[in-house]
């Protein structure tokens, strides 16, 4: 189209758990063009959650070429592509052939549990749970083994990695042996074979990777007999939380998809934390590393997409209207484990359940106890980081398709007594992807630039802020009982898969 020849656009794909997405942006970073398809996770046995990775190599191929032309726009016109990916997720393939190993293993996986559970428990552990009470006098090294040591989840790769040793050792000694993540996959594709990286922020994700030195950890390839050479270069970019403007120390998001990320901006120092919060590298522009500390929750959009699948509604937007129509869950609490549970529980052995059913249980009653579950785990994850880090909070911005359950929401603020906002396109991933490609190719100048470019559709205030005489998020106090039984239900549902 003639008329649209000179302007320029940046593109952003988004490969999540459930679907894959590409965005057009304009230079108000409103969107252009969009093209979706879905994510096909195959489960070969229970536990087990993979991809074939040359389907997702499809999927992006199509939405890439989906979303320009419904922009009708030119490729010509693109300045950037941004990724952002699903993390920790990743797969081996052949060097010299580019022909995968095996499928990619996703990060909801559990193979690795039993291994986990019983480094865990080893006493190696128990000599470094020691030596954190010393922490200040560890050297940044021995921080970083202590930090990633301390509470291991079977989102480590290298327990993944550990477990494929015997199929991989061949191609290892040959020195033919790629790792990647997501990323990692789709540029090396995109390069034919050309390029081996990955970014920062989504190595830092893996477990096996220094945050503290910025380098892969030798300690961590030799616990399980890697050489270093099998792990990607680094190149700079990032996603949600740059999505967010989450620019300065303080700042937090809430991702709330398939499952919950909460990240808070620790600044230029990595956090070291008891409790099961990652030290992530948040983004890295050129010299410049901004650190984050993420506590995650796996089970959040599976939670509520499992009570559609069991029909206790049609259409997920029903489900706030449907938790507002009942005064409380009448009793019922959710525990949302079908992955285990994880910051600041930590136990990947915990099992799913609903306990406290009686017979004038409604359907809405166990929604509420579903939704509720998720702002509980919200709650949980949110003190954990005001504990560790001691960081005073800037602001708290949400984003990922549960965001736009205001029930939830709510139940967010009135519970951490804080105000939250929701921004208007809750795509942050992409967006944020965009951001730094569009930072990277001079598209956008500054992250001051950036800002002027934020949407907020909804500001959830904690309520009873207005009243006189009651603190801001009083219904905190309100719901003291309802979450003493979910935390009842929690530690019974703990250690079920023994
Ligand atoms: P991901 O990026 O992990 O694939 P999304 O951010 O796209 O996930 O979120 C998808 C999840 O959000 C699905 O599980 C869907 O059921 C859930 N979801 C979407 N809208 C709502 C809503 N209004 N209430 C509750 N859950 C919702």
């Amino acid at each position: 189209r003639n008329g649209l020849s000179k302007e320029r656009f940046i593109l952003s794909v988004d490969v999540g758990t459930t679907s894959i997405r590409c965005h057009v942006y304009d230079k108000e970073a409103k969107i252009k063009g969009s093209c979706a398809t879905k994510v096909v996770s195959l489960y070969p046995e229970p536990g087990l959650v993979e991809m074939d990775p040359e389907a997702l190599w499809q999927g992006f191929v199509i939405v890439v070429k989906g979303a320009v032309q419904d922009a009708g726009i030119h490729m010509r016109q693109v300045e950037a592509l941004g990724i952002s990916t699903q993390r920790s997720t990743f797969t081996t393939w052949d060097r010299k052939t580019g022909v995968p190993f095996h499928n990619f293993i996703s990060w909801q996986d559990l193979r690795a549990a039993e291994l986990v559970k019983s480094w865990n428990r080893s006493c190696t552990m128990k000599v470094i749970q020691g030596t954190m009470k010393v922490l200040h006098l560890l050297s940044r090294q021995k921080r970083f083994l202590a930090a990633s040591l301390l509470v291991f989840s079977t989102q480590h790769v290298t327990f993944l990695i550990a477990i494929l040793q015997n199929q991989l050792s061949e191609a290892v000694a040959e020195g033919n042996c790629c790792f990647g993540t997501v990323d990692t996959w789709l540029l090396y594709k995109l390069t034919k074979g050309l390029v081996h990286a990955t970014d920062y922020s989504n190595a830092s994700t893996t477990g096996i990777f220094d945050s503290y030195q910025m380098c892969w950890s030798g300690f961590l390839c030799s616990l399980v007999s890697l050489p270093l050479s099998i792990f990607p270069k680094m190149a700079d970019q990032q996603a949600a939380m740059f999505g967010q403007c989450c620019f300065d120390t303080g700042d937090v998001k809430i991702t709330m998809g398939t499952g919950t990320f909460m990240d808070i901006n620790t600044g230029s120092k990595p956090h070291t934390s008891v409790a099961g919060l990652y030290p992530l590298v948040g983004w890295k522009i050129g010299s410049e590393v901004v650190y984050l500390a993420e506590g995650n929750a796996a089970d959040t959009g599976t939670a509520i997409n499992w009570a559609q699948e069991l029909e206790l509604f049609s259409d997920v937007q029903q489900t706030s209207a449907m938790a507002y129509s009942v005064p409380d869950s009448d009793g019922v609490c959710f525990v949302p484990s079908f992955s285990g549970l994880q910051a600041p529980l930590n136990d990947p052995k915990a099992c799913a359940s609903f306990m406290g059913l009686r017979p004038s249980n409604t359907k809405c009653h166990l929604v509420r106890a579903i939704l509720e579950s998720v702002a509980f785990r919200n709650k949980q994850l949110y003190e954990t980081m005001l504990r560790e880090t001691n960081i005073p909070i800037n602001k708290i911005r949400v984003d990922g398709g549960v965001c736009t359950n205001d029930f939830v929401m709510q139940l967010t603020a009135d519970l951490f007594g804080r105000k939250i906002s929701r921004p208007q396109y809750c795509e942050m991933s992409c967006l944020g992807a965009a951001f730094v490609a569009g930072l990277g190719a001079g598209f956008w100048r500054s992250q001051e630039d950036l800002k002027k470019l934020q949407t907020t559709d909804k500001v959830f205030m904690p309520r009873g802020a207005a009243q006189p005489g009651r603190a801001a998020g009083h219904l905190n106090g309100e719901y003291i009982p309802v979450l003493q039984s979910w935390e009842r239900a929690i530690r019974r549902s703990m250690n079920w898969y023994s």
